[in-house]
């Protein structure tokens, strides 16, 4: 997809102001493309908001994604190649999918992405990452997969999958200084992606700071609660109000939830457009955009060891106040006594001046 887009610039201490910009998306790593798909649900701002150049203040901005291209073969990879040879201008390179590291595991690749015109070999998903990243403006780590390895990368797994952290080294920096950014997610959430683009373009644009990050190299502003912090059953849990089976509006610990220990913000934020978010929505949250997932979260579907004591200790406490605050709620939801019917006044008192 190749639109235009209202070019501007300006300087910043962080990185050179730029005026067009290409984000180069490899969906080669092992993954389901989920978080691509997912992409196409975004409104805050939409992909089609950046490609058609809706938004102010912004770079021109091309977008290469396999998924949303017109182009196929050669044709699409010419602008990879060219960036490789370090002929392109200043491009943001999206990763999607684990990254199978041969030198972890030699017997054989299991992922690649077009063909070398000079060996006529498939060109690995290793050897793109190699070749595009000292010269990218910027890397976005997209999904789960890409960020911290994922379902490809749970132990045991006969491929070296691994996420981009651990593959380019956690300190490492692009040209222009800015560490690697990771959106995790399975699949990631539209506007987490959507948003973070849109900060680095600002910051290309010199229009914004260094984007802020957190220990796990997330947008600090959008993995900085847990869900639990945000969900609209945390008033059952407060209660010791927990459900027994799906389907119940209550709390879902019992059933499996790890909300408390888990750094996302999709019950605030929702899914498409607002709407969703896991646990709002009576989904267990399974811990999708840690770095510990899937491994630390398994077994699923089962009360995680740690909310035992948390949630038998809310149990006693929750009980009380639950029956407490149902006496205060029975009396509030009563009319005064002075408005009652029967004896129906205006509740001020008759006058007694000159009495
Ligand atoms: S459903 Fe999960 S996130 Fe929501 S209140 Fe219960 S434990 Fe917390
Ligand atoms: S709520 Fe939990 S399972 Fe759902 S997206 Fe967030 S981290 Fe993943």
């Amino acid at each position: 997809m190749t639109v235009g887009a209202v070019p501007y610039g300006r300087k910043s201490v962080h990185t050179p102001a730029v005026q067009e910009i290409d984000i180069l998306w490899i969906t080669a790593g092992l993954s389901c493309d989920g978080d691509s798909v997912a992409i196409t649900a975004a409104t805050q701002p939409s992909l089609e908001d950046l490609a058609l150049g809706a938004i102010p203040g912004l770079p021109k901005v091309r977008i290469h994604n396999p998924v949303l291209a017109y182009e196929v073969g050669d044709e699409f990879l010419a602008p990879f190649h060219k960036a490789a040879e370090g002929k392109l201008g200043p491009f943001v390179l999206v990763v999607e999918g684990s990254i199978p590291n041969e030198k972890i595991k030699e017997d054989g690749y299991w992922a690649a992405v077009g063909t070398d015109p000079k060996t006529g070999q498939p060109i690995k998903t290793t050897e793109w990452i190699d070749k595009l990243a000292p010269h990218a403006l910027a890397i976005i780590a997209i999904g789960t997969c890409a960020t911290y390895g994922g379902i490809p990368a749970m132990a045991g797994n006969p491929t070296g999958a691994m996420g981009l952290p651990d593959y380019l080294g956690w300190g490492w920096k692009s040209k222009a200084g800015i560490p690697i950014v990771c959106v995790p997610g399975c699949p990631v959430q539209p506007d987490n992606f959507m948003e973070t683009v849109l900060y680095l373009l600002y910051q290309a644009a010199g229009l914004s700071p260094m984007i802020p990050l957190d220990a796990a190299l997330r947008p600090s502003w959008l993995f900085g609660q847990t869900i639990h912090e945000q969900c609209d059953r945390g008033g059952y849990y407060e209660q010791g109000d927990f459900a027994t089976e799906f389907g119940s509006r209550k709390c879902i610990v019992k059933l499996g939830c790890w909300g408390p220990v888990v750094n996302c913000n999709v019950a605030r934020r929702g899914w498409v457009n607002g709407v969703g978010g896991c646990p709002n929505v009576g989904g267990l949250c399974i811990g999708c955009t840690m770095p510990g997932f899937p491994d630390k979260f398994m077994p699923f579907m089962e009360e995680p060891p740690g909310a035992k004591m948390s949630s038998a200790a809310v149990l006693l406490y929750g009980r009380t106040v639950r029956a407490l605050r149902n006496f205060t709620r029975d009396s509030l939801d009563k009319e005064p006594s002075w408005r009652a019917p029967g004896a129906l006044t205006s509740g001020y008192p008759p006058a007694t001046f000159g009495k």
